[in-house]
């Protein structure tokens, strides 16, 4: 969350309530959006009073905000006991998982049916119906999903911290310049460093260059298998425009991409 968040709050002097929705990401989660039919709710919540918005620090605000933004869709399907009997309910969480922890390699997982898997070294694992996962042979690693998230995270964080953590490639650029939809926008080379994001790009004959700081973007917006290229993106936006950016290849992930933008961004800040 934005830190201005708190002081919009205290501004506003309203009081602060969130809807939580259980078992939307269980039912169609963001890396394969097929419903699964589960049965979803959600709560809402007063987390601060009108009198708390004005006389809170800040700080307080944003603290509270953030304790109710901790939720996790897979500790409450397990909790619930929610089964899942979609025969592909595996089927893209390579997307999100895409590092091996067992040989650690980076963008050859892949997924199909219920299972997901390493090209690099043949591990496998299959994915139950409460959404945990087990090795078909030898160690687990992580039988909860977050925790393989979690970890990757780590990884991406000790790149930032050692100050190595970088990624280049050309890509596809679509642009999306008002409500009628997306136009093509040509070629580009996307690079995300420790410096932050930088696309140069050539349109119309004209070259462009887009500088994003790292200090200036504490999460950035991705999608998997969008548009008409079916391919995953990065959204990079100025106050005027929107730069759909489209990685070419396989050596690369916008979810380590999204990752690495949010840990440069509290590395820079500290
Ligand atoms: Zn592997």
């Amino acid at each position: 969350m934005p830190e201005s968040l708190g002081k919009l709050v205290k501004r506003l002097g309203v009081p602060v309530v969130t809807l939580i929705a259980y078992g939307h990401h269980i039912n169609a989660p963001f890396w394969n959006q097929k419903t699964r039919m589960v049965r979803t709710k959600a709560t809402m919540t007063r987390i601060i009073t009108r009198e708390e918005a004005c006389t809170l620090p800040v700080e307080q605000i944003n603290r509270i905000i953030n304790q109710a933004f901790e939720y996790d869709d897979f500790a409450w399907q397990r909790e619930n006991k929610i089964p899942v009997l979609y025969k592909d309910r595996a089927s893209g969480l390579h997307k999100v998982l895409y590092q091996c922890p067992d040989c650690r390699t980076e963008y050859r997982m892949d997924s199909g049916g219920t299972e997901i898997w390493c090209n690099q070294c043949g591990k496998r694992w299959s994915m139950s119906e409460y959404g945990e996962l087990k090795a078909l042979e030898g160690e687990t690693h992580f039988a909860h999903i977050p925790d393989w998230y979690e970890w990757e995270r780590e990884q991406v964080r000790r790149e930032v911290e050692e100050g190595r953590y970088s990624f280049r490639g050309d890509a596809t650029v679509r642009m999306l310049p008002n409500s009628k939809g997306f136009i093509d926008f040509g070629k580009a080379v996307l690079t995300h460093n420790m410096e932050g994001f930088t696309l140069e790009g050539c349109h119309d004959g004209a070259s462009y260059t887009l500088n994003i700081p790292a200090q200036s973007v504490y999460a950035c917006h991705i999608e998997y298998n969008y548009g008409k290229y079916k391919r995953d993106c990065v959204d990079l936006n100025t106050l005027n425009d929107s730069f759909w950016v489209f990685p070419e290849g396989d050596d690369f992930s916008v979810t380590k991409i999204s990752l690495a933008t949010e840990e440069l961004f509290n590395y820079k800040k500290l």
